[in-house]
């Protein structure tokens, strides 16, 4: 952990991503109160801004930032990729010896970064934020979030996934590389965080409700995010249809078996059309469930095994610092 440890010469350089899609109404603010923080902290700093194949004048308004503490990197997708891919982006152009991912619509508030690099001097490699509470957003967000971390960490085994945490965090040297070389299509973030392991720690924080414009989360995208998350990193819906057959078949078996008996002492029973129709209609839906769930399983293999890059760059400007750090 040496090569890490904030050197006596030259303060540590932070790296600093924030993926940015359609965040014009908020960038500006969110940049000033980022320069507030950064201005008092003994860092040196590189901002990577990824702008997401914005609709907006969002790439105009990056472009215009500049910092005193350190440069502003500008990466422009060549489309929406989603947020995912562009924090992957923005973590494979830094070169800090710790990079902090954070939200450009100020709900993950800036000025924690401070006690993230303070966990990261005591020698942790992931230092993420948790959230203390969820203002500002409805209790059936709540109560859904709540019941996805759960499930997650019931189906991901070894693999802890922290609850109430999201993108928001700082990683050493070390562990950003980790997290670059997964090269998975379908990045569910924040597993791949919780994959590399590493001396990890949790600070808690207040979200604050978005400070401007809307999120791009429905509760359509949230069902997608979550199967994204399960088949990502857990194969218990496989083992589950498994069982689901078993279960049926056993059960079909013993009912087969208690027809013909009864059929041996009791004789031709009437035609029993009903419950022929219902259990044919449940088979054929327990067998099209589980040919769903290997389909989803299948979908992401054919999406892996193209071996396309995660994404493409349309320009990558830097702005050096605007003046000298005053010491
Ligand atoms: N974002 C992005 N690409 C997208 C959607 C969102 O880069 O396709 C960025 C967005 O600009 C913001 C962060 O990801 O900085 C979180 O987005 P949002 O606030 O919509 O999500 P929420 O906070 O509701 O989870
Ligand atoms: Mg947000």
């Amino acid at each position: 952990m040496d090569e890490q440890s904030p050197q006596q010469t030259a303060p540590p350089l932070l790296s600093i991503v924030v993926p940015a899609y359609n965040e014009m109404e908020v960038i500006e603010a969110f940049h000033q109160r980022l320069q507030d923080v950064l201005a008092g902290m003994s860092i040196r700093s590189e901002i990577v801004y990824v702008n997401d194949g914005s609709t907006d004048d969002t790439l105009t308004m990056l472009r215009g930032l500049t910092s005193p503490t350190g440069t502003v990197r500008v990466l422009d997708l060549s489309r929406n990729f989603g947020k995912e891919i562009a924090m992957t982006a923005g973590l494979d152009h830094t070169g800090g010896d710790a990079v902090v991912v954070i939200d450009a619509d100020l709900q993950d508030p800036p000025e924690l970064i401070p006690e993230l690099v303070d966990g990261w001097q005591q020698g942790y490699d992931v230092v993420y934020a948790t959230r203390a509470s969820r203002d500002g957003e409805t209790a059936l967000k709540k109560a859904t979030a709540k019941l996805f971390y759960r499930t997650i960490q019931k189906l991901a085994g070894k693999v802890h996934i922290p609850e109430d945490t999201g993108d928001f965090r700082l990683m050493s040297r070390r562990a950003t590389e980790a997290v670059t070389q997964l090269r998975e299509q379908h990045r569910f973030m924040k597993g791949l965080f919780a994959w590399v392991g590493f001396p990890q720690k949790s600070v808690r924080y207040r979200r604050d409700p978005r400070y401007a414009g809307t999120t791009k989360w429905n509760y359509w995208k949230l069902w997608n995010f979550s199967l994204e998350g399960i088949t990502s990193f857990s194969t218990a819906p496989l083992r589950l249809a498994t069982y689901f057959g078993f279960a049926t078949a056993s059960l079909s078996f013993a009912y087969g078996l208690f027809i013909i008996a009864k059929t041996l002492l009791l004789g031709e029973p009437v035609p029993g059309f009903p419950s022929l129709i219902a259990l044919i209609t449940f088979l054929g839906g327990v067998q099209l469930l589980t040919i769903g769930v290997l389909g989803e399983y299948l979908g992401r293999m054919f999406n892996e095994v193209k071996h396309r890059p995660l994404y493409l760059l349309a320009g990558d400007y830097i702005a050096e610092a605007v003046q000298p750090r005053s010491e």
